[in-house]
This record gives C-alpha cells, structure tokens and sequence, in this order.
C-alpha cells in the first residue's frame, strides 16, 4: 500500500505522515529531507545550483541513506538535524528544482518505496512518484498557522527568526516549487484536500486513518 501526502512547506505533512506510519505499522519516507540533503552536501562542496553539469557529476557519487530509525545519512553521516536550519530551508527549492536532482531523488524514492508499505510525503508524490498510489492527500494551512509551525521547529534546534521573515519565506519557497518546470506542487485531482489550520496534530492524524480505512 501506498499512502502519498503532498502540500506547501509546513502544511503538517511530516507530523501526520509520521504518525499515520506508526498507527499502521508502515515505512514512512520523508522525501523532502533527501532534497535537503543534497542542498547540504552541494554547499558543503561549494557548488552553485546554477551550475548544472557539475551538480550533476557531484550527485552522480552522493550516497543518501536512512538508518533503521529513520535518521538520513550523507556519506555515512548523520545529518538530520543539520538539514533542518533555515539556512538550508533558504536554498533548497533552487536546487530541488533541477531535473538532474529530481531524476536521482524520484528513483531513490521508487525504489525505497515499491517494495514495502510506506505512507510518502511530499511535494510531487502523487502526481509524480507513485500517480497510482492507493491513498491520496493534500495538506494545505492558514501561512500564518505554518510559520508559527516553523518557529518551533526552527526552537528545537537552537534557531529563531521573526515571525513575518518567516512568512515571507515560506511564501517564496511555495511559489518556487508552485512554479518550477519539473514536477510543481500541485494537488493531484485525485487526492483529497485536508485544511490542517485548526486542526491538532492527533486529529490530522484520525482524519486520514479513518478515510483509509473507510476505502
Ligand atoms: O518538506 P520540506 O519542506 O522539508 O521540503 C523541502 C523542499 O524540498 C521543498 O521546499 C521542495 O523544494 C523540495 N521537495 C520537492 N519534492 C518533494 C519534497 C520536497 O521538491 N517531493
């Protein structure tokens, strides 16, 4: 079974995927902290995201992979917290938006992915990755709602920003990765929109459970 939950930047979408693995004993992918860590590993190598064929040569020889507690690794290094700064936040959607990047990720994920169970969050999940996954969602909240998401994010590893830079960040993330030529977020017309401003993250999480096991 494939579960796909797509939606803009602080939508809810890792909390609930998160937790609507653990309630069906499924794999959960986070496919968003694999663009991260290819964001991490090209700044760490100095390489520009407009330089495309050697973004292509250096991710050619990049090894992501997730541990048995779902941590990432580049290279055999734990970096999951330090692509959660918002300084990779900045820069990501530049380089998430290369086809070279996006052709090595959706593989990754596909092959992560086809052979077991797994609930899949992201931007292009079920319009892209897995068009026939059995389940579909799209998260969508209130920007405000999500910046203030973001800033206790952000709190738990030591970093703050104001609450308007947030937003405007946020907003300029969405319409980079709304308009970008390979795979844009949108909802797929098969998926079901699910607005998380008001909701808790337990209640998201029923949400989606009690329409699965409605299906
Ligand atoms: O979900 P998260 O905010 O961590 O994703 C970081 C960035 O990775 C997004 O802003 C987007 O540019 C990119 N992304 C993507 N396709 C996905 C998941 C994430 O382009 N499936």
């Amino acid at each position: 079974m494939i579960i796909a939950i797509d939606g803009p930047s602080a939508s809810g979408k890792s909390t609930t995927a998160k937790g609507v693995a653990v309630k069906l004993g499924i794999t959960h992918l986070n496919t968003g902290s694999m663009y991260r860590a290819v964001t991490l590993a090209l700044l760490e190598a100095g390489i520009h995201p407009d330089d495309e064929t050697k973004v292509k040569d250096f991710i050619a020889e990049l090894d992501i992979r997730f541990d048995e507690s779902n941590q990432i690794h580049l290279n055999e290094r734990n970096i999951s917290k330090d692509i959660r700064s918002e300084n990779i936040s900045l820069r990501v959607s530049a380089v998430s938006a290369l086809s070279a990047v996006r052709e090595k990720m959706v593989i990754a994920q596909r092959d992560i992915a086809g052979k077991k169970d797994c609930v899949l969050e992201g931007r292009d999940i079920g319009t892209v990755v897995f068009p026939n996954a059995d389940h579909k969602f799209f998260l969508i909240a209130d920007v405000k709602v999500r910046a203030e998401r973001r800033l206790k994010d952000l709190e738990k590893i030591n970093e703050t920003k104001n609450i308007s830079d947030l937003i405007e960040d946020i907003k300029r993330r969405d319409e980079i990765d709304s308009s970008r030529e390979h795979s844009p977020l949108r909802q797929a017309d098969d998926a079901i929109p699910i607005d998380t401003s008001d909701l808790t993250i337990d209640e998201q999480i029923e949400k989606i459970i009690n329409i699965i096991n409605k299906k």
